[in-house]
């Protein structure tokens, strides 16, 4: 295959359609892991010359997404100061290149490799078969001998996708486009261009689709197609980043959880996969907990805060020691950052309600009595730790001639509303005693038995 010669180039071209696709988000990876791991570099060109598409918003997606999955790029523009672009460097966007197109056409109108045909320009793509030497596919045969001639320039003056796309991957320096597969059949009108603009084109490098797991392909309109559902619903953006790195990519030897520096260290061309990948949600629900259990109380807060904070569940003037706490028992079972709110409220405030169907199992005239007891018995404890909360109750169950679950229960239901929940003796200690004695005593005013 190709000499490493020129230090790598590559670059992510989406189009702002509105939304930034998972199979998008995984080219960008893609790129991004190549420019890393070969210490090259990462540009992002928007390809915006569909006017009626190009939004801000629609470009903003992008800018989120990239930045929500922590994957920067390395040149371009100094960044527009409207608020449009992210880091040192703008993206390059093809709306503001008109002119350098406009060269490019002309050039082929003057040497006769292009031709005006009512009001548009059309190239004269060769009629002979060629192959495309894909770093991932292999050798790809095209026919071509029946392909029309290619319009490269509308009547309205405007550029067409394939001409923009070679010009901007000539005038960038482009080493290796690496791409959704959906442009493979592209590609050989692309090397036309190339051929005719005398440049050597790139290497291309063809990603396989993400097939939903009954084998269609994944559309937008499919559960976790689009970015802005992983940022909506709070995931670790390092889970879903792991995630889709094994989307055509794996370490060979079985394992799912890779730290990033890993992928960065061992990424290749050669070595992703040539057939289709599978999006399968459950394996991204269980690399997304593997990833919260391993996260760090700092890292679980900046994800936790902002999700609160719209939940509506703390204010500015929370008290982060606490939170902390909080997020430290309820780490195990939460998975996203939307499920935080439902763990954490009650934490939070104190005229929660008592869930009915709790209420008439747990809260009995014997579970109330049970309540009054324990209550009378932690109002009197020194240490409110864990370690010594569960000595307590094992005590008084003792002394009582009762399972502990007697007393259990009833405290659960007081302090949180709810029948299940962390681990009972540390949601107490985290709540605290003064707390704690207060939420019984409202239990017991508000079910006297
Ligand atoms: N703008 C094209 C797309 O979003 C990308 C083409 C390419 O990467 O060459 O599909």
């Amino acid at each position: 295959m190709t000499a490493v010669s020129s230090p790598v180039r590559v670059r992510f071209a989406p189009s702002p359609t509105g939304l930034l696709h998972i199979g998008g988000a995984r080219t960008a990876l893609f790129n991004w892991l190549y420019a890393r791991h070969t210490g090259g570099k990462l540009i992002l060109r928007i390809e915006d010359t569909d006017a009626a598409r190009n939004t801000p918003e629609a470009v903003a997606i992008i800018f989120e997404g990239l930045k929500w999955l922590g994957l920067n790029w390395d040149e371009g523009p100094s960044p527009a100061n409207d608020g449009t672009s992210i880091g040192d460097h703008g993206p390059y966007f093809q709306s503001q290149r008109g002119a350098i197109y406009k060269k490019y056409v002309d050039r082929l109108l003057a040497e006769g490799k292009a031709y005006e045909h009512e009001g548009a320009v059309k190239f004269r793509t060769p009629k002979t078969p060629i192959t495309v030497p894909d770093a991932i596919c292999g050798d790809v045969t095209f026919d071509r001998t029946m392909d029309p001639d290619l319009v490269i320039q509308r009547k309205d003056g405007s550029p067409v996708f394939h001409l923009v796309n070679v010009v901007d991957d000539l005038e960038m320096k482009i080493t290796h486009v690496i791409r959704g597969e959906d442009h493979l059949s592209n590609t050989p009108k692309h090397l036309a261009l190339f051929e005719a603009f005398g440049a050597t084109p790139p290497t291309y490098a063809h990603i396989p689709l993400i097939l939903n797991t009954n084998g269609s392909k994944m559309s937008k309109r499919d559960e976790g197609a689009s970015i802005g559902e992983y940022i909506e619903n709070g995931y670790l953006p390092e889970a879903v980043r792991n995630f889709l790195c094994l989307l055509g990519w794996s370490p060979k030897e079985n394992r799912e959880v890779v730290p990033i520096e890993e992928v960065v260290e061992k990424f290749d061309l050669p070595q992703v996969n040539r057939s289709n990948a599978r999006f399968d949600i459950n394996k991204l629900y269980w690399i997304t907990g593997e990833y919260m259990r391993a996260a760090t109380l700092d890292r679980l807060a900046e994800l936790a805060v902002p999700a609160l904070k719209k939940q509506g569940v703390i204010g500015d003037d929370y008290d982060a020691a606490y939170l902390r706490s909080a997020l430290a028992i309820v780490q195990e079972k939460v998975k996203l950052g939307k499920e935080l709110g439902d763990w954490l409220s009650y934490f939070f405030k104190e005229d929660f309600a008592y869930d009915p169907a709790a209420v008439a199992k747990v809260f009995t005239p014997e579970g109330l009595e049970n309540l009054k007891t324990l209550r009378a018995a932690l109002a009197g404890a020194e240490t409110f730790t864990a370690a010594a909360l569960e000595e307590s109750f094992k005590t008084l169950a003792a002394a009582q001639g009762k399972k502990i679950g007697a007393y259990i229960h009833p405290i659960r239901l007081a302090v949180s509303g709810r029948s299940v929940g962390p681990s009972l003796y540390h949601l107490l200690e985290v709540l605290g005693k003064d707390r704690t004695l207060a939420r019984a005593d409202r239990a017991l005013a508000q079910f006297p038995g």
